[in-house]
């Protein structure tokens, strides 16, 4: 018998996994992937969990800085910039580190054991605890402890097995498009690489709007330009691969005029070069049945903007450890669940505030007019900073 099973590598299963060996609980972590993923996903952490990574110890080596985090002076919602600055106690902290190296580091960390290739095909709970059915690479066997953790991202085995319903709308008709290209030189501006087009020059990590959808462009640790696209009411036909050419089109009719960019060469990668045509938007009903446990993915996904899910995610992670190492997981789902609404909810607004139209013209001036009162700017960055 193992004190807590947690299902999933991601940066929530060893983030959830460190914390309980901290706190003197022996974790098993079980992984169906056979090595870590290379598969490109987050760019950075933003909110109340940099402060949190600081104070276990984890910024320095995440960060490569000395020192404690310092609040970021600058972010954006629904894509407005905001100038932090003018808050006495400004909440937000933003931590650029690729999702690979944050799960490696918390691999490292003394206590976490993955075993990598082990896939949890059961769950069998009791009053006393779980029985876990796994297939290893030497075959099957069952597992006894006295928590089950389901880290297991999105399509979550354990939700389902749990028999947690994960209720939600899908948006369609809005298309959005990633991929690392390398910009042509011209394209940007010599100072603060701002990119060339009508209305701009624009500047980079912010999302911009224009008549005929929303971009974005950015450059994490060197490598090349992050180029995103958003575009309403667009047929794709969703058989058809994703390819640098779409994103090139897709740009040109968002932004006015065309940017010949192309894609990285294959050796410095995996890249990103992803369509999506459902942006889903679920809560998990309940975060606890029973000693089964969900935390991160596997209880909320969101067509998150700003990078909220890793903030939302650790901090369950963290919050869920606490509480069973005390021995009582029953405040779990009250403390947990209603911020994955908030960010839910925050998410749908800036959605509403980036689709294109007339409409939302109005909304926007009313919104930019509510940032511009004292509590406006707090509300958005607390908001943002999460919990
Ligand atoms: C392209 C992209 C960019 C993103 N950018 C950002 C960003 O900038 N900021 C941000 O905050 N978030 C971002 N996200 C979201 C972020 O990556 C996720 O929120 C994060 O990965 C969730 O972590 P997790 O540990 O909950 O789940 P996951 O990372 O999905 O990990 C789940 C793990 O469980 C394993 N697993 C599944 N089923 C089983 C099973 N039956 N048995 C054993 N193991 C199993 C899987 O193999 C996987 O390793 C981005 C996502 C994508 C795709």
């Amino acid at each position: 018998m193992v004190d807590v099973v947690v299902v999933g590598a991601g940066p929530v299963g060893l983030m959830c996994a460190r914390e309980l060996s901290r706190l003197g609980v022996r974790p098993v972590v079980l992984e169906a992937l056979p090595a870590p993923s290379l598969v490109p996903k987050a760019n950075g952490i933003v909110g109340r969990a940099v402060p949190m990574l600081h104070a276990r110890g984890l910024y320095a080596a995440l960060s490569g800085r000395r020192g404690g985090p310092r609040p970021a002076p600058r972010y954006m919602y629904g894509g407005f910039p905001l100038d932090l600055r003018r808050l006495p106690d400004n909440p937000v902290y933003v931590l650029p580190v690729p999702q690979r190296r944050l799960e490696a580091e918390l691999a490292r960390s003394a206590g976490v054991s993955v075993l990598w290739g082990h896939t949890v095909t059961g769950v069998s709970p009791s009053e006393a605890g779980v029985t876990v059915s796994v297939s290893g690479p030497s075959g099957a066997y069952t597992l006894d402890c006295a928590y089950l953790v389901g880290c297991d991202g999105a399509h979550s085995f354990v939700r389902k097995a749990a028999g947690i319903g994960f209720p939600g709308v899908a948006q369609d008709g809005v298309v959005s498009r990633s991929a690392h290209v390398v910009l042509p030189p011209g394209s940007l501006t010599r100072f603060g690489g701002r990119l060339r087009g009508p209305g701009g020059p624009y500047r980079p990590y912010l999302f911009h709007r224009t008549p005929r959808g929303v971009f974005s462009f950015a450059r994490f640790g060197g490598g090349p330009h992050l180029v995103t696209t958003l575009e309403w009411d667009a047929a794709v036909d969703d058989t058809v691969p994703m390819e640098v050419g779409e994103l090139r089109s897709s740009l040109a009719r968002v932004l006015g005029v065309p940017v010949g960019f192309d894609a990285p060469p294959t050796s410095g990668g995996p890249y990103v070069l992803r369509r999506s045509t459902s942006r889903q938007n679920r809560v998990a009903s309940r975060y606890a049945a029973g000693r089964v446990l969900l935390a991160g993915d596997a209880a909320h996904v969101v067509a998150g903007i700003g990078g909220p899910l890793l903030n939302l995610g650790l901090l369950d992670a963290v919050d869920l450890a606490g509480r069973i190492a005390r021995g009582d997981v029953s405040g779990y789902d009250a403390a947990r669940r209603p911020h994955a609404d908030r960010v839910l909810a925050s998410s749908a607004e800036q959605a509403a505030l980036l689709a294109p139209g007339p409409a939302v013209d109005a909304a926007r001036a009313r919104f930019l007019a509510y940032l511009h009162t004292p509590d406006g700017l707090r509300r958005v960055a607390s908001t943002i900073a999460g919990g």
